[in-house]
């Protein structure tokens, strides 16, 4: 109960960001809906240093579009079942840092609304998505670099493996929340309590 209320919602009308959960919805790896709910949290710290993020961002003239947040440890377990594969995904029985409310898998779009070419897509099980991964061009290294420059300068720490993940520094001090901890979000957020 006390954890759950730990979670802030992301998005309007508090934060002007773009929001596309792919494990929402059946558009990601596994091909099936992994998430029981719809909504888009983080930990509270980190709802803060994305809303730094996000107004970097926007001083570019970019802005941020959210493919994961928090990830319920149930959904965490979903995942493995289907890849277990620890380079990608971080064990359940040790928890991811999503479960934890303090990671976030994100891209920039353009005043457009396109995406910017980051050199694969996300959620890729490629060298590609390697941060240092040899042979992409250019405007692929400037675009993940400016990604990299502006979540750094938040406050975020990355992954090297994935272009698109970010997480708080320390993220074991967060404790992980389950499925439960995001129905209550939902229904605190639907009530329009803070
Ligand atoms: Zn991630």
């Amino acid at each position: 109960m006390v954890n759950a209320m730990l979670l802030t919602p992301i998005g309007s009308p508090d934060l002007d960001v773009v929001i596309d959960l792919a494990y929402a919805g059946a558009n990601n790896f596994t091909g099936q809906a992994i998430y029981l709910h719809q909504g888009c949290f983080l930990h509270a710290v980190a709802a803060e240093k994305l809303a730094h993020a996000a107004s970097l961002a926007g001083q570019l003239g970019y802005r941020l579009k959210i493919f994961d947040a928090f990830r319920p440890a149930e959904a965490q377990w979903r995942l493995w079942l289907h890849t277990p594969d620890a380079d990608f995904l971080a064990p359940p029985w040790r928890g991811s840092p999503h479960s934890r409310g303090v990671a976030v898998d994100l891209t920039l779009i353009d005043g457009a609304g396109n995406e910017l070419d980051m050199g694969t897509p996300f959620d890729a099980l490629t060298p590609l998505a390697h941060h240092d991964a040899p042979g992409l061009v250019p405007q692929v290294q400037r675009n993940r670099h400016l990604l990299l420059g502006l979540m750094s300068t938040a406050g975020w720490d990355f992954y090297f493996k994935e272009w698109w993940h970010y997480q708080l520094f320390e993220p074991r001090r967060y404790p992980l929340l389950s499925d439960r901890a995001a129905g209550t979000a939902m229904m605190a957020a639907g009530a329009g309590l803070d």
